[in-house]
């Protein structure tokens, strides 16, 4: 492949998911030259990548939008309280339609490295295919969640069936009629999608590590009258979203107050009602239920009472019954996921207790089983927050390399900049609330952050600007410290790193977005503290 140079931009940003798109229209209000580079064939992110049957959303369909433009909130009618990955989908075709986003975006292009050159001050951008794009400011907005982990397990490439990562589906129908899947992995891709499987599939085989605490979703139809309450004052709505801890749920805050404080009769009627109400309402029955282990085990324990009234077999319900802290990985909605291990063609394997040794030609065997597949589906989730920007080689300043710099973690100031690395953005980035928040609320505030500096520092001759070193281990220690305040670390998440063998553990997002959104204006307004600007 012949190298060849794609000329000059402002910038260029990565990613052409919810955040690429917004970054894109942001740049493109303030004048400058953009260009995105998105591996996929088209928009989406997220929803591009993950078909998997059973794929939807979980934040309520009112917020899991853009805000940034009243029109479009308003024209736009979602069918159901918790859409369809092709119904999101159809909604991000529809903004890059809508704004004339495409002409912009260069697709089927997996960025490969970036340099920053000290002699121009410019990054430059290498694709696998082998072109170079030239830019004052590089912005990742590669995702959370977009690099899939595929544990490395013994015999992968000598299965003769498919095999598909839920996080890379096909994009054409797969039919499971008549087979025998098996699925491993019950995160909230699995969850998701073995109700739905087990639906089509003669057999249904799910290989379960650790046991999952779930809520039911309670999809439905749209409330019409909701939606009109809310559209008759939608730019209300999302501003007291905002300010709610994790962006989103204004109208079912949280209670304030303990749930060792009221008589047990009170708490089961408080779970019970938030259970009935469905979705993330329930974590919020308390204010304590991630700050205080015995206010945890009230919410935890109800959960497991709720699995074993639903699922018949007692020995199935006890391997359904998790026993770690409740909601220190990230909370699982479901729409009858404890009710599919009642049906006949579902078997449940625990691999905590017998892990799998290999996966052989004609199936996957354990320790004391051999189990005959016609399809393997692998549902372990991402290599988050970090996978993906390690992937690219990186390298600022002196030629320092992300991978080394990050080699104890990613070290960098707010989620957002890296000392060594200037006009380098990063939006969601490890250290700033992201995956904790309603991720449409997180990526708009730190486009809109980003978009900010950049139209300061052009009305104000910096040429560049990036985080102060002191700054950011200032930081992140603020990050851990405010971890452990909670509950969120005493467990094997991917927040923290745990579920990628070797990575460094440190845990990656920030509790209280209302508390980091101050923290991001006040350094504004004190001449961005903690930055550093050259002209
Ligand atoms: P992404 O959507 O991940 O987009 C990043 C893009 O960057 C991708 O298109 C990728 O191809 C591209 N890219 C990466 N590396 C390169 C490279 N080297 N070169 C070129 N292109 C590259 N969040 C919620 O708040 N609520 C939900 O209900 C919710 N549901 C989810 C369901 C699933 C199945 C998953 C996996 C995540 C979900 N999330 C949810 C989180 C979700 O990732 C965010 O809500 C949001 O879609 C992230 O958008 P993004 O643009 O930041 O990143
Ligand atoms: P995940 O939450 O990381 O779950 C992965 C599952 O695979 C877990 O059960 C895990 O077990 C298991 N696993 C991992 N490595 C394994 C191994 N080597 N051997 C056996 N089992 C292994 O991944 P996910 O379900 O794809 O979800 C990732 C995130 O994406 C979610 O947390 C959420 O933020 C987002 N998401 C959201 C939705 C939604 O509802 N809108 C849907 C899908 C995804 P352990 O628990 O033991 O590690």
């Amino acid at each position: 492949m012949t190298e060849k140079s794609e000329g000059f931009f402002d910038a260029v940003i990565v990613g052409a998911g919810i955040a690429g798109m917004y970054m894109l229209y942001r740049l493109r209000e303030l004048g400058l030259s953009t260009r995105v580079i998105e591996k996929a064939s088209d928009v989406g992110g997220t929803w591009y990548w993950n078909r998997y049957p059973g794929a939807r959303c979980d934040t309520d369909t009112m917020e899991y939008s853009y805000s940034f433009c009243e029109e479009l909130q308003q024209e736009w009618e979602w069918s159901t309280r918790y859409p369809t990955q092709p119904e999101i989908l159809h909604y991000l075709n529809h903004v890059a339609d809508r704004f004339d986003l495409r002409p912009d975006i260069l697709f089927n292009t997996q960025v490969q490295s970036a340099y920053f050159n000290e002699g121009t001050g410019h990054w430059q951008v290498q694709t696998e295919n082998g072109a170079e794009f030239t830019a004052q400011f590089l912005i990742m907005a590669t995702g959370c969640l977009s690099t899939p982990n595929t544990p490395p397990f013994d015999g992968i490439d000598t299965f003769t069936g498919p095999i598909y990562h839920t996080g890379r589906w096909p994009h054409k129908e797969v039919d499971f009629s008549g087979q025998r899947v098996g699925i491993i992995g019950t995160g909230s891709s699995g969850v998701q999608s073995i109700p739905v499987i087990a639906q089509q599939a003669d057999q249904l085989i799910v290989f379960q590590r650790s046991a999952q605490y779930s809520v039911p979703a309670r999809n439905r139809p749209v409330d019409p009258e909701l939606v009109a309450e809310i559209k008759a004052d939608y730019a209300g709505f999302r501003a007291r979203n905002r300010l709610e801890y994790a962006g989103q749920l204004s109208h079912i805050p949280r209670n304030d107050f303990s749930a060792l404080s009221v008589a047990s009769v009170e708490r089961e009627r408080i779970y019970e009602e938030r259970w009935q109400t469905g979705g993330f309402p329930f974590f919020g029955s308390f204010n304590d239920i991630m700050r205080d282990q015995k206010a945890n085990e009230t919410a935890a324990e109800f959960v497991r009472r709720k699995i074993r009234a639903v699922v018949k077999d007692p020995k199935v319900a006890d391997m359904l019954c998790p026993t770690h802290t409740i909601a220190c990985k990230r909370p699982v909605l479901d729409s009858n996921f404890f009710e599919t291990f009642n049906q006949d063609n579902v078997l449940l394997v625990d691999i905590h207790s017998v892990p799998i040794q290999e996966i052989i030609p004609t199936g996957l065997r354990t320790a004391d089983t051999n189990y005959e597949l016609d399809t393997i589906i692998i549902a372990t989730g991402f290599d988050a927050m970090t996978g993906t920007l390690l992937k690219i080689d990186i390298r600022g300043r002196k030629g320092l390399r992300l991978q080394d710099k990050w080699s104890a973690g990613p070290l960098n100031y707010l989620g957002l900049s890296i000392s060594g690395f200037p006009n380098f953005f990063t939006i969601t980035g490890p250290g700033s609330p992201s995956v904790l928040v309603n991720m449409v609320v997180a990526i708009e505030q730190h486009v809109e952050w980003v978009a900010d500096c950049i139209d300061y520092m052009r009305g104000n001759e910096k040429k560049s600007i990036e985080s102060i070193l002191a700054a950011e281990h200032e930081w992140v220690d603020h990050v851990n410290n405010v971890a452990e305040g909670t509950l969120s670390p005493t467990c094997n998440s991917w927040y923290l790193g745990a579920n990628i063998p070797g990575k460094t553990r440190v845990y990656m997002p920030l509790h209280d977005f209302p508390a980091y959104v101050k923290k991001c204006e006040e350094l504004v307004a004190n001449g961005y503290e903690g930055f550093l600007f050259s002209s």
